[in-house]
């Protein structure tokens, strides 16, 4: 697990380092590679959402049953098995959204993940427009402003 440390740290905001929510972390990039293996699954939290890629923070691998707190990255082709040309349009993945995903690649400098299975995607999410929590019985339109939000889902969507 990424180490937290004091924004003093000689450590702090160098490449060794990154930040959520103004906290800084230690990267623990080798221990990653004993802990997590190609097609693990994880859960994490979509934390921004770019053209072409979404970016995570992994907080569980779930096939290995331990914590993990690393960013990973879902690349636009790894999203769906149908093709998506743009992300912010489609608007698949929201800031906060909670995942589950498979690992499709551990390089040397990042996580590659894949959503492109049906018990893969968003298990849980709010309404893009008042962020609301969403129901699977409403078709993911918000019962309290009426928006009509698309998602990647995954079927273990349960509420
Ligand atoms: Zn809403």
């Amino acid at each position: 697990m990424n180490q937290l440390i004091d924004k003093n740290d000689p450590k702090a905001n160098t490449k060794s380092c990154f930040i959520v929510n103004n906290q800084f972390f230690l990267k623990s990039f080798s221990k990653l590679k004993e802990k997590a293996q190609k097609e693990d699954v994880i859960l994490g939290k979509v934390f921004s959402v770019k053209d072409k890629v979404v970016v995570v923070v992994i907080s569980y691998n779930v096939t290995k049953n331990c914590n993990m707190s690393e960013f990973a990255i879902i690349p636009i082709q790894n999203i769906s098995k149908n093709f998506i040309s743009d992300l912010k349009n489609g608007s698949l993945f929201n800031e906060g959204d909670i995942i589950t995903a498979k690992i499709f690649e551990i390089t040397k400098s990042d996580i590659i993940l894949r959503t492109n299975e049906s018990n893969l995607g968003v298990v849980l999410t709010q309404c893009n427009f008042c962020l609301k929590i969403l129901l699977n019985h409403n078709n993911f339109i918000c019962e309290n402003c009426n928006f009509l939000n698309q998602k990647k889902l995954s079927k273990y969507y349960s509420l």
